[in-house]
């Protein structure tokens, strides 16, 4: 590996936008565009050099210091890194739209099974959504006593409202045709906001609007592959959802690495199109944990300089493939009996609880879980693969990796770790790998449950558990 190089022009300063409150062991760090704060620790004495003495002096102070100032490039916080996409900030918090991106060929088409309006995970409702349902004649619903929606408490001692449900699990606005009762009766508009943009997905990032189906749709793939582009659903369905809010997560490459979201986008771009549609989802899997290694490699050694990380990572991910490392099947496989043990003990938790409904998919998320964790401690082995459905785990891939399910509180390993368990949870499930990709679609993504917890404390197993997926 070659020494990390430094462009020798390049005089770092910090941007003199930025509100700096520092003290003997803090640097806290305000971006007033991103309204971010964060505390980098004690750097001040190194924040203090950066004075418009050249990069090659202050590299020269050694590893420190070239670790402090690359954390600061990659944080967009010196002068001139990151201005293309501030500009673009500047510009959207103006009122001028960015650009509407989507993935190539993307496009969705209702297959009207309702399948939508059971077993989903209602909510929550935002203030404007219970207002205008509250608005409504909600006799004919027959929803007896209480409000239409029910109260959850969130671990931050918050609580959000859903959608009240039926015994099975549906939504008690459905009706027996599949049709949504409010829609029938009061027409689109009138519904909750996330039943009206339903699969769609839209995330606000610097480079653009990224509008996705999220993948939940119990007809998926054929809802995601039939029927009008994305961005034709995207037009109906725009005026009736508040637009999104900027999501601009620091990303976490490794403990003590964050880095800006704009500098990573393009490697999730990159891992995006090296999907193959006939690919085994396993080959897929373990490419993508490939190329997110490599990236992440490449931008915790990149040259300091303005362009040194956008460099780093295309020359990383057009190299070839690195020669094979040792394998770590073992240790994959005990991660691969701890994680899914602990994800079921947390759904499980409501089944045992007096009085509480849950819901069919509780059930079947927890057993699923259960047979995976088993299969990885050398039990029944799971179904074998089914070649019919690799043109699913594409689309799936694809989506997860646009959207912002890439990442999992900012880190892309837990995000991968999460896909993973998608695919093996698929295969568990008995009704076979459709009908299981929706379950994990839908139960692995709920972060007012601890599981983006476990999957953020079990990242470091990402790499043993790629290994483990062949045997699986
Ligand atoms: S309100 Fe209508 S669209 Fe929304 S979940 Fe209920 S039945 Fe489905």
């Amino acid at each position: 590996m070659s020494a990390p190089t430094v462009e020798p022009e390049f005089a770092p300063r910090l941007r003199a936008d930025l509100h700096i409150e520092a003290g003997p062991d803090t640097f806290v760090v305000t971006d007033p565009l991103l309204r971010r704060r964060l505390d980098l620790g004690a750097i001040g004495d190194i924040a203090a050099k950066l004075d418009g003495r050249a990069a090659g002096a202050l590299v020269a102070d050694g590893a420190r210091t070239e670790q402090v100032v690359r954390t600061l490039l990659l944080l967009h916080m010196l002068e001139g890194a990151g201005e293309p996409e501030r500009n673009r900030l500047r510009a959207s918090q103006r009122g001028e739209p960015l650009p509407l991106v989507t993935l190539p060929g993307a496009r969705f088409s209702c297959q009207g099974s309702g399948g939508c309006c059971r077993n989903y995970i209602f909510g929550p409702l935002t203030d404007a959504d219970v207002a205008r349902v509250e608005a409504l004649d909600l006799t004919p619903f027959a929803l007896g006593a209480g409000p239409f929606y029910e109260s959850r408490p969130r671990p931050d001692g918050r609580a959000d409202r859903f959608l009240r449900t039926t015994q099975e699990g549906a939504c008690v606005f459905l009706e027996e045709t599949n049709r949504c009762g409010l829609h029938a009766r009061y027409g689109g508009t009138q519904k909750p906001g996330f039943c009206q943009l339903f699969p769609l997905v839209a995330w606000q990032t610097v480079l653009g609007l990224r509008v996705y189906d999220g993948g939940e749709c119990v007809s998926f793939p054929a809802s995601a592959s039939e029927g009008p582009s994305i961005e034709s659903a995207w037009e109906e369905a725009r005026g009736l959802v508040p637009a999104p809010a900027l999501y601009h997560p620091l990303v976490h490459l490794a403990p003590g690495a964050p880095c800006d979201l704009a500098w990573f986008l393009p490697v999730l771009d990159a891992m995006v199109a090296r999907i193959e549609d006939r690919a085994h989802p396993v080959d897929t899997l373990r490419m993508l944990g490939a190329l997110l290694a490599r990236a992440e490699h490449a931008l915790r050694r990149c040259p300091i300089s303005i362009e040194g990380p956008h460099d780093a990572v295309k020359a990383a991910l057009a190299a070839p493939a690195p020669s094979a490392r040792p394998t770590r099947e073992l240790e994959g496989r005990a991660a691969l009996v701890e994680l899914p043990r602990a994800l079921a003990e947390i759904f499980a938790a409501p089944l045992s609880q007096p009085g509480r409904k849950a819901p069919p998919f509780t059930r079947e998320i927890v057993a699923a879980l259960l047979r995976v964790a088993e299969a990885a401690d050398g039990g029944a082995p799971l179904p074998p693969e089914d070649p019919a459905g690799r043109p699913l785990w594409a689309l799936s891939f694809r989506q997860h990796l646009f959207g912002q399910r890439a990442l999992v509180d900012g880190r892309p390993r837990a995000a991968l770790l999460r896909l993973c368990l998608d695919w093996l949870v698929a295969r568990a499930h008995p009704a076979g790998e459709r009908a299981g990709h929706v379950l994990a679609a839908r139960r692995l993504d709920m972060p007012w449950q601890p599981v983006h917890r476990l999957l953020v404390g079990a990242e470091s197993a990402l790499d043993p558990v790629l290994d483990a997926l062949p045997s699986l």
